[in-house]
């Protein structure tokens, strides 16, 4: 097609789409959790033994008996035939941020030609699927490729349906042979573990006689971007990188804020109304989906779980957004910046820890001031951002979140921690050797006297910090919409953890020849002000006095891109953080970084590459068609006499030439691979490469607003964002 046929065709067939038929609801009692093998389905199907070790092995993660592991196989074979399926598969999630399933089915073929099903307890415990194109970073050779999936007993098994039949999936730990961590679930029980025991270790000091384990728990929001694939499928760059590398802003964007909380259209309205059927089948509580600040901006946000199954949840939650819109003539853009200039997507990762003896450990009650063991909790998460940013900077490091770090929209790259007025006010006074008092949650008054009195909060909401406190949680803010949650749980677990035993060790220290526990901690926690106080802020994030202040008065590191982030994952106090809490080896740590950088390098050069053939195949030729038809209008007027300005012309081919030198350089550019280190690399994919990328996307957009519509080849940013 040429000129903007592709264009027009895709808003006739938008527009003269068949209305949706809105299917009935189903019963919520039918639905839920109608296709996961949860307690209550073992319960049913299991003899009471087996069931009540198997639930020990959840609670404890103590081994699981090979007898006990053959009645659970058998009992969810039945289940899962039951449910349509042959299949069964490990699910597991490699170092690439996605997910990854090894199928096999359970058949097994007998010599006497017959057929039976078999699904025994060693197979469903353990699997070894061909891992060898999965990245390890440089922990296996090719020759030694092996790697093992280990059920995770901790996250359910469930039956997921597509166009090829029903499988059933049971979450796996993936590792290499030598028991190294390959995957993003790994680590992440890990420091589940480590932080249950920190934990335990605090509350048994604070003077706590009963103490339950302690878990870490994870709702996160997710938010992402709905487009018609008529549009998508005419924009390369939507295919390949999830994000348009061109497009001049609309004249209407968000200022108007018209989109946020506003009428859902209808065919917005099925798909989500689909994806909730679909994630409550697996389990999943979605509870919330409204419009977003940008225009075609949408978020979903579950009901919080354990950190665990949270991030199995989370993964099928993107999963299943991606699948269902293609069903409904949709592209879900989980890109963190999908349209410059408009506000991109984030995850926010609510997290916070507790037990069924002591509650949520995050939550300040009425008088935060006399809660010792919040206080003692918050504290360890004052520490544990001032001394391990950096890492919490470089978990959240990715070639798209880079977009939208540092922009005025999202979070800044320089990590602090919210924690509201009243909570810093308390902070600043165990400072200053004194609490005396706080400002107790209050009452709002509206003016308005028939309207009850609302109840204020003990914090505002910040929208400019990167970590804020909300009320009985953190909420990590600056963690992109397309990333795994697992990386900023196992740092956010991890930290804590470390944080906790150092504060055990200080009030062990000060409790040993007797003394006052309350005394003791706010001992602690002015040590912990005294040092680390300087992470934590109240202000507006965005600004540039803060960025001013942060670096030049507080010391905190301003880290603008992954080039600059990642390589903190190799200082030693990362690596003490990780080797001392046993989270990460060494090796396992510096594997990620390769990993990493590896992602970052690979996709900017897709995205360069995309630039200069979209610059020169798609962009560059309409723009001379402009050209010769303007350029022989004007010729024409100036044969007849008529006088006729050749400036726009002169600006349309300076434009032209702009973009085909620049993309012509930016191929030489990333021909270049000789480089002294990954780090080397990086910071040439940051600095050079992004460079020139932009060059020519400035001149490109301003070209979309010089050359006539009809030429136009690309889907522009108005029909993308406001045609549904
Ligand atoms: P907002 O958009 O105002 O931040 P939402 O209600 O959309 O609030 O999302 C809040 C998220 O925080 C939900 O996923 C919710 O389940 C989760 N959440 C609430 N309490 C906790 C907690 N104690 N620990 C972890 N997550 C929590
Ligand atoms: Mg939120």
């Amino acid at each position: 097609m040429t000129g903007n046929e592709s264009r027009v065709q895709a808003i006739y067939e938008i527009t003269n789409k068949d209305p949706i038929e809105m299917k009935a609801p189903e019963k919520l009692e039918d639905l839920w959790a109608s296709h996961v093998f949860c307690l209550n389905k073992m319960q049913a199907s299991l003899p009471k033994s087996v069931f009540k070790s198997l639930k020990k092995t959840i609670k404890t993660g103590e081994k699981i008996d090979p007898e006990v592991a053959d009645a659970v196989a058998g009992a969810m074979r039945d289940w899962a035939m039951s449910m349509g399926a042959k299949f069964y598969a490990h699910v597991f999630y490699p170092l690439t941020g996605g997910t990854a399933e090894k199928h096999d089915g359970f058949i097994s073929p007998q010599s006497d030609g017959g057929v039976i099903s078999e699904f025994s307890g060693k197979l469903l415990i353990q699997g070894e699927p061909d891992g060898s194109s999965f990245p390890n970073g440089g922990i296996r050779d090719t020759f030694e490729a092996r790697g093992y999936t280990g059920w995770d007993v901790t996250s359910p098994a469930y039956i997921l349906e597509s166009e090829l039949g029903a499988t059933l999936c049971i979450p796996t730990v993936f590792v290499s042979w030598t028991g190294e961590a390959l995957d993003k679930k790994t680590p992440l029980l890990r420091s589940i573990a480590v932080v249950d025991k920190a934990s335990k270790r605090i509350l048994q000091l604070l003077g706590n006689d009963e103490v339950a384990p302690v878990s870490s728990s994870c709702g996160a929001e997710q938010e992402y971007f709905l487009v018609d694939t008529h549009f998508s499928n005419a924009r390369p760059d939507l295919l390949m990188a999830g994000r348009t590398l061109f497009g001049k802003a609309p004249a209407k964007g968000q200022q108007f804020d018209d989109h946020y909380f506003g009428a859902i259209p209808p065919r917005v309205q099925a798909y989500m109304h689909e994806v909730e059927e679909t994630l409550y089948k697996l389990g999943i509580p979605a509870k919330t989906s409204h419009n977003e600040v940008a225009p075609g901006q949408f978020e979903i946000a579950p009901v919080y779980e354990s950190a665990n199954v949270a991030s199995d949840h989370q993964q099928q939650m993107m999963t299943t957004l991606r699948d269902i819109a293609k069903k409904h003539g949709f592209i879900c853009l989980l890109h963190e910046k999908p349209f410059a200039g408009i506000n991109g997507s984030g995850k926010h990762v609510n997290w916070s820890i507790g037990n069924s003896t002591q509650g949520n450990l995050l939550d300040p009650g009425d008088t935060p001031e006399e809660n010792l063991q919040f206080l003692a909790f918050c504290g360890a998460v004052i520490r544990g951002v001032h001394l391990y940013g950096p890492l919490m900077r470089a978990v959240i490091a990715t070639a798209s979140n880079d977009h939208r770090l540092g922009a005025n929209e999202a979070p800044p790259a320089i990590m602090s921690v919210y924690l509201g007025s009243q909570l810093e006010d308390i902070f600043n006074q165990i400072k200053e050797g004194k609490l005396v008092g706080s400002s107790h949650k209050g009452v709002m008054h509206l003016g308005v006297d028939v309207l009850p009195p609302l109840s204020k909060d003990p914090g505002d909401r910040n929208r400019t910090s990167p970590f804020a406190f909300t009320g009985n949680r953190f909420e990590f803010r600056a963690v992109g919409s397309s990333q795994s949650v697992s990386g900023p749980l196992i740092s956010l677990n991890t930290m804590m953890a470390d944080s906790l035993n150092w504060m055990s060790d200080q009030l062990e220290g000060k409790l040993s020849g007797g003394g006052d526990v309350g005394e003791a901690v706010q001992a602690v926690l002015k040590d912990i002000m005294d040092k680390h106080g300087a992470a934590v802020f109240g202000g507006n994030g965005y600004s540039d006095e803060w960025h001013k202040e942060a670096v030049e008065q507080r010391g905190l590191l301003n880290i603008p891109t992954t080039a600059d982030a990642l390589p903190f994952l190799k200082s030693d106090t990362i690596k003490t953080l990780f080797e001392s809490t046993g989270v990460l080896s060494p090796t396992e740590l510096f594997s990620r970084f390769e990993v990493y950088a590896e992602q970052y390098i690979l996709s900017i050069e897709v995205e360069a590459k995309l630039v200069c053939d979209m610059a020169k195949t798609l962009i560059y030729p309409a723009v001379m068609r402009h050209l010769s038809e303007s350029a022989g209008a004007v010729a024409n007027l100036s044969d007849i006499g008529v006088a006729v300005d050749k400036a726009p012309v002169e600006k349309v081919a300076s434009l032209a030439k702009t973009l085909f030198d620049g993309a012509n350089e930016l191929e030489s550019a990333i021909a270049k691979h000789d480089f002294g280190s990954t780090e080397d690399h990086m910071q040439y994919c940051a600095g050079t490469i992004r460079g020139m990328m932009d060059t020519i996307r400035e001149a490109a957009d301003t070209l979309e607003g010089e050359i006539a519509d009809d030429l136009w080849p690309l889907p522009t940013y108005e029909e993308m964002l406001f045609i549904k």
